[in-house]
């Protein structure tokens, strides 16, 4: 029986290719290698899922040996591999591209073997696979000839000098220093004063700054007990496999879930946690002894948090226990770089990984624990290509490799708290705060409805508001104000027939941004500034954006409907937020913390100054509300609560008390008391009530009702179809089909799955395309499950050419 291999090749099909593997090869081929074949008279490159000696399903004749083989030592280690094909089939997403989000670029000298070897001959497609490595530099080194007095001179005398006082140096850094650099090195080369050599840098991308190490605190009662339920769950674990050996070896083998041995009698122990510390509880504190813990019993840990640019602090938390034994994946690494790290947990050098959602993929040596920090965020699912909840694939791939899983949150997710009522997570608690005289700030609600504006004119900065920033700044104490909106104002109206300026490719409103502006000062502080600026008060230099394309283009100087000159700027976003209170306080150092400002370092930039006590009132959108630290902020002022509440989505709720909670704890963390002011039309709303209380456990208790009640998750299962064409009736007609589809198939002429729709998307034009969607909702997983099998056949057999068809399951965003 000949040797095949299944082998899944970057092509957006979801099942694998049948391969023989070449006498030359056998043993060497392993799953998780990556592979060169042939696909279509394309040589592409793929990953063996499995090997076995069997016959062909298919004729022999037409099955193609193996091309080549890339990786001598498989690239996705098998405990990787295999949570990475349930993750494609839970998604019903194509198990190449799956595969790609976990798969490191490609060596040079990978690249230049296959060259070598004569396989990168005539036609070639090494996919979308980057390539690192390769880049020798030239180093230059003293050796131990002396030369004969006074026969050197000039520049090759000082360049001697320069490698025998410091040692080695490369080549590039003597050339900045001296401009005959080259020829006095070969000058002295030719003599065997110096060595050249040329070799790869040296790669430590992880210390660079090397932070101090910390000594840990001593825990409290609460952070006691939920480290040593932890560390209980931990103990329990099998050893790592293969004991002493080589980790990244070891690890080949993982343990089948549920096969750790248990006494008889005795419940399983939970190996999955929810710990639901109060913002400020030291939930981080709780994850380190985690780690360590972890490491101690020789297996390796995964950190997810929800964006790292925006949580120095926290990482250099991690460097400064761990050191040198951990990974950190961001965005903003070069290749060469994630490579480095990637290779670094690979070969189990290191085993602590941190990084935000996608480093779910990191190849950590034997796994034993993986930590999800503010598991409720939003950001954890991926809304582009492979539609994965970060979150919801931790729990998974802990679970599948035997490990601990645990989510922290101040504000759990309804998703959570429903597993742990369940039975699915065991509950930690940190209830209060970690500093002995923190406690939770006082929580005020301002009724917009009965306060007038304070001294700036601006009904949204409320008079209460503008005292309490007086307050805080004559204290020398620093405020965060947190407004949802982008830019200077969300909506450009004709002040004479109403109409609302849109983008032309999406059916949203534009947002004026005034752009960057030091002066951002309006013409009269101290005045009254009206709501609305007319247009001729407009400084130069602002645009219209949208913000869900990349459209940007000058404000019209007339109504595109009506044709009158009498735009008008109406609402509040940050940038205009940020002028009006610089004006209002002169003497207060203001500055804004959003999408638009925070480019690659700035925000950690001002993140620091703020810390620094640089800043006195920080003004912004999301971004302020992220897990920061900063012990002098005691007020923090909620500009307009209403503002997410309104979204037509099911979540819309959850997700205005979390930003509410999250925000509120950003004050009063040290032993100065906190104050909140929220601002709202609706203080009656449910997310506003309870979030004034501090009332986590109310809120979650009411919405978890609510959710039964109206059929949403986590009561029911949710999957969305989205549709879009760039022909309207296109995207209408696929969008029918499919429910139709939906409906007939057995399990929808059986009820057991609902189909709704289809009907146009919240935002029903976007990017020029229009777009549709069809909800299927279901109380069990299974059927759901089979009607998308269903449907992703429909799909894949070509609904209509003109039309594009995303299967999203557990569906975050509903817009
Ligand atoms: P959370 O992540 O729950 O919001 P943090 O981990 O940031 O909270 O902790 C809040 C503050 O309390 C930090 O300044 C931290 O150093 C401090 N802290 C945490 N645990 C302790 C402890 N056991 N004793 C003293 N301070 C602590
Ligand atoms: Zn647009």
């Amino acid at each position: 029986m000949p040797l095949l291999a299944d082998v899944a090749v970057p092509v957006p099909l979801s099942q694998a290719f049948t391969y023989e593997v070449p006498a030359a090869l056998a043993g060497e081929v392993r799953p998780g290698a990556r592979v060169l074949c042939e696909f279509h008279r394309r040589k592409l490159l793929g990953v063996v899922l499995a090997v076995s000696e069997r016959s062909a399903a298919i004729d022999p004749s037409k099955i193609k040996p193996l091309a080549a083989l890339v990786d001598a030592r498989p690239a996705l280690p098998a405990e990787l591999l295999a949570f990475l094909q349930e993750l494609a089939a839970y998604y019903f997403a194509p198990i190449g591209e799956v595969l790609r989000l976990a798969l490191p670029a490609l060596e040079r000298e990978q690249v230049r073997a296959l060259k070598a070897q004569g396989e990168l001959d005539g036609v070639l497609d090494l996919g979308r696979a980057k390539q690192v490595g390769g880049r020798k530099v030239a180093y230059a080194s003293a050796t131990d000839v002396v030369e004969e007095p006074g026969t050197l001179r000039g520049q090759a005398a000082a360049v001697l000098a320069l490698l025998r006082a410091n040692g080695e140096q490369p080549v590039a850094r003597i050339e900045e220093r001296f401009g005959n650099a080259r020829s006095a090195l070969k000058k002295l080369a030719e003599r065997n004063l110096v060595a050249l050599d040329e070799r790869e840098p040296p790669r430590d991308p992880f210390f660079r700054r090397a932070e101090e190490r910390d000594v840990p605190p001593e825990l409290n009662a609460a952070q006691a007990e939920a480290a040593a339920r932890i560390d209980a769950a931990l103990a329990a674990l099998s050893a790592p496999p293969g004991g002493g050996e080589h980790p990244a070896i070891a690890q080949q083998e993982p343990r089948p879930a549920g096969q750790e041995p248990r006494p008889a009698g005795q419940e399983p122990r939970p190996s999955a946690f929810l710990l639901f510390g109060v913002t400020g509880s030291g939930k981080t504190e709780v994850y380190l002894r985690a780690i360590k813990s972890c490491l101690d019993r020789g297996r390796g840990a995964l950190v997810m948090v929800p964006e790292i640019a925006l949580t120095p602090q926290l990482v250099a938390r991690f460097r400064a226990r761990f050191g040198d034994e951990l990974a950190v994946l961001h965005s903003g690494l070069s290749d060469a770089d994630r490579h480095a790290m990637w290779a670094s947990l690979h070969v189990g050098k290191v085993r602590v990984a941190i990084g935000a959602r996608s480093a779910l993929f990191a190849p950590v040596p034997d796994l034993g624990l993986i930590l999800v920090d503010e598991e409720h965020d939003g950001s954890f699912k991926q809304e582009e290509g492979v539609r994965y909840h970060a979150r919801d694939m931790a729990l998974l791939r802990a679970h599948r490799a035997g490990a601990v899983c645990v989510l922290g949150s101040a504000t759990p997710s309804i998703e959570s708290v429903a597993l742990v009522r369940r039975g699915k997570l065991a509950e930690l608690r940190l209830p209060d705060r970690a500093h002995r005289e923190a406690s939770l700030p006082e929580v005020s609600l301002v009724d917009l409805r009965r306060f007038r504006a304070g001294p700036s004119g601006d009904p949204l900065i409320s008079l209460p508001l503008h005292r309490a920033l007086e307050k805080t700044l004559a204290a020398k104490e620093q405020a965060i104000l947190f407004l949802n909106r982008r830019g200077f104002a969300p909506s450009v109206v004709c002040g004479s027939c109403g109409t609302l300026t849109t983008c032309d490719a999406c059916s949203v409103a534009l947002t004026y941004h005034r752009g960057r502006r030091r002066d951002a000062r309006p013409p009269s502080p101290g005045g009254a500034p009206a709501p609305a600026a007319p247009l001729d008060e407009r400084p130069e230099g602002g645009r219209l954006r949208c913000h869900y394309c990349d459209y940007a283009g000058p404000l019209p100087d007339r109504c595109g409907a009506c044709g009158a000159r009498n735009l008008l700027l109406e609402g509040l976003g940050t940038e205009r937020l940020e002028a009006t209170i610089a004006g209002s306080f002169p003497e207060a150092r203001v500055a804004r913390l959003d999408r638009d400002v925070a480019g690659k370092d700035r925000s950690q930039a001002i993140l620091a100054r703020m810390r620094e006590g640089k800043i006195d009132i920080l003004v912004g959108t999301q971004m302020v509300t992220k897990g920061h630290d900063l012990p002098n902020v005691t007020l923090v002022g909620v500009v307009n609560a209403d503002a997410a509440l309104g979204l037509p989505d099911f979540r819309a709720a959850e997700r205005g008390f979390q930003l509410l909670v999250q925000v509120a704890g950003r004050a009063g963390r040290r032993d100065r008391p906190g104050r909140v002011l929220i601002q709202t039309r609706n203080p009656e709303h449910p997310a506003i009530a309870f979030a004034a209380a501090h009332d986590v456990p109310g809120f979650l208790e009411r919405e978890i009702r609510d959710r039964e009640e109206v059929g949403y998750p986590p009561a029911t299962r949710l999957a969305l179809l989205r549709i879009d064409a760039v022909d309207e009736s296109v995207g209408r007609g696929a969008a029918a089909k499919l429910a139709a589809h939906a409906r007939t198939c057995p399990e929808g002429v059986a009820r057991r799955v609902e189909v709704l729709g289809p009907s146009a998307a919240p935002i029903a034009r976007l990017r020029g395309r229009y777009r549709f969607r069809v909800l299927l909702r279901a109380r069990d997983r299974g059927p759901l499950r089979g009607t998308l099998a269903a449907l992703a056949g429909l799909i894949r057999d070509g609904l209509d050419r003109n039309a594009r068809v995303i299967i999203d399951v557990d569906p975050v965003a509903m817009l």
